[in-house]
């Protein structure tokens, strides 16, 4: 393999490049033009642009290499099926989805519920370039109480993420579908919490293709222009330096060579996912008391059930599709998290059932709908990813010990979620199968909680509102980890907002020390 140049010194060292550090390479490059920036990457490049997602990949079988090459350390075997519908309804203790790799160890321990879902991706573009794309706002508690500034900084997220509400609004049978939900749940809701179209991070391209943003779109051509900007793969982070309260660099492991470099930055970004991030402040001394504390993933809940009383499809929606990953028949509709019904739910027409239906039976696109709902959990400072002194994980970084539990209130939520989701499928048409799943913990790929954010530093709270570590000037957490609150909804459009208030940050301060 080639050798690289790492550059010396920069002004900004962001670690990771999924939604959340490619939205930080993003501002600064709109805001702070001549910046030097490096983001280090530990997984390869797969496609052009970076950070681009893998369902774009027309090729089956480079989508499929693709997927493998995110798997971390122990990639699966080429051969394992890679379709994103398999196991869906499997009751499979540890479901593990293309593109992301289980925790191998410490995920579970005695007497304790674990994270047997708990998953991350490793390759450029983070999860980003395998995920749903679901991004709705938070609500009622979902919300970050001390942010003031919470919904511009949602709409920038919408702007950076290319969130687009309407791109699936000529799905066959989806309006029928919204009046089914809206008839069942939204008498007694506010009008911002009613049964809507889901707003996803996709495009609808000018020759109908659908495309997903992935962490290419974050970066934008800003960023892919900017000749201060490099982004370095393969490339693992073991330690962020700290002198005197203050980041100054990084030191970084180049995985084609083995050789290692120190970087100096002013300011260093993690963004290295929830579990990761609290690894590398972990392994850098930096553990503040909240490290990796009130860990919490959404307990989710899935069922499938087939529309009642729809007819067929118009024929032009029924064309056979030789992408059906690229172009599905999806539409996706979003019942909004209230406090009074504490669940987040996505309603996703599917391309073909979970569930094995008769030979003969052909289901007229768009009438298999997907029910997925999450709970918020009830947060508890004992569940928590420590880290162990002496063992590594694949990557040679401390290894992880989850510690989780779900408590009798999480116990009730679920089951409350469970009751809806039985609900809303008859309300909809008729379920396949007896009755719901309900997916191991971490199944949902939503950690969050991890290096979360307090308005003061009261040891409750990795960083403050700008995402800067309390008491380590210039270093500052990004990603699922940093929201505070329980949501049940999906994170990445609020991570992605919490991002931009912190690279604003870092483009005041560099701004500032200018002058
Ligand atoms: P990531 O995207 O996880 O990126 C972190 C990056 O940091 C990784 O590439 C990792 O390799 C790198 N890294 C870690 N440690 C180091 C190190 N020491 N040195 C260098 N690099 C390092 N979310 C939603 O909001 N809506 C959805 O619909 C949705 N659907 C999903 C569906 C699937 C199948 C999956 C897998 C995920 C889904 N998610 C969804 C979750 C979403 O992908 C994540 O919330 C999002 O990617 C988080 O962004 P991030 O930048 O914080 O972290």
């Amino acid at each position: 393999s080639m050798s690289r140049t790492f550059p010396d010194r920069v002004d900004v060292a962001i670690v990771g490049s999924g939604p959340c550090g490619a939205a930080y390479a993003r501002v600064l490059s709109e805001q702070c033009p001549g910046a030097r920036i490096a983001t280090f990457e530990v997984g390869p490049l797969l496609a052009d642009p970076p950070g681009v997602h893998v369902k774009n990949i027309v090729d089956d079988e480079e989508r499929a290499r693709a997927q493998r090459r995110s798997e971390g350390p122990q990639p699966l075997a080429d051969d394992t099926p890679t379709d994103t519908m398999e196991g869906y309804a499997d009751a499979a203790p540890r479901l593990v989805r293309p593109g992301t790799f289980l925790l191998p160890t410490g995920w579970q321990q005695p007497g304790e519920d674990g994270l047997p879902g708990a998953a991350m991706s490793a390759n450029v573009g983070g999860m980003g370039a395998h995920w749903t794309g679901a991004c709705p706002r938070p609500g009622d508690s979902e919300r970050i109480g001390f942010l003031p500034d919470l919904d511009e900084l949602l709409a920038e997220g919408e702007r950076l993420l290319a969130v687009d509400t309407h791109a699936f609004d000529d799905a066959p049978f989806a309006a029928e579908v919204r009046k089914r939900l809206g008839d069942a749940l939204d008498a007694t809701r506010a009008e911002d919490r009613r049964v809507g179209p889901m707003p996803l991070a996709v495009q609808r391209q000018a020759d109908g293709r659908v495309t997903w943003s992935g962490a290419d779109v974050v970066f934008g051509d800003v960023t892919r222009a900017n000749p201060d900007f490099s982004l370095v793969p393969e490339a693992l982070v073991t330690e962020v330096l700290v002198t005197e309260g203050r980041a100054t660099g990084v030191r970084v492991r180049d995985l084609q060579t083995g050789e290692e470099h120190v970087v100096s930055a002013r300011a260093v970004v993690v963004a290295a996912d929830a579990l990761r991030t609290p690894q590398l402040l972990w392994a850098s001394g930096v553990r503040p008391p909240a490290l990796g504390r009130y860990l919490n993933d959404q307990p989710q809940t899935v069922f499938a059930v087939r529309l009642r009383d729809v007819g067929h499809a118009r024929t032009e929606d029924v064309d056979p599709r030789d992408e059906p990953e690229i172009v599905p028949q999806s539409g996706v509709s979003w019942v909004p998290f209230t406090d009074a019904e504490p669940f987040h739910g996505q309603v996703m027409q599917l391309d073909a059932s979970p569930v094995p239906l008769a030979a003969d039976d052909v289901p007229t696109p768009g009438t298999i709908v997907g029910l997925g709902w999450f709970c918020a959990k009830d947060l508890q400072e004992s569940d928590r990813v420590d880290f162990d002194a002496t063992e590594v994980d694949g990557y040679g970084m401390p290894a992880m010990r989850v510690h989780y539990r779900l408590t009798e209130r999480d116990h009730a939520s679920i089951a409350a979620a469970r009751e809806t989701v039985q609900q809303v499928a008859r309300a909809l048409g008729d379920p396949l199968g007896d009755e719901p799943l309900t997916f191991p913990p971490g199944a949902s790929l939503h950690y969050q909680g991890t290096t979360r954010m307090g308005a003061t530093d009261d040891g409750t709270s990795v960083c403050g509102p700008t995402s800067q570590v309390w008491g380590v000037d210039g270093l500052y957490v990004a990603g699922n980890g940093v929201i505070p609150t329980a949501t049940a909804c999906n994170p990445t459009l609020t991570s992605v907002a919490l991002a931009v208030a912190g690279a604003r940050d870092i483009a005041r301060t560099l701004t500032e020390e200018e002058k």
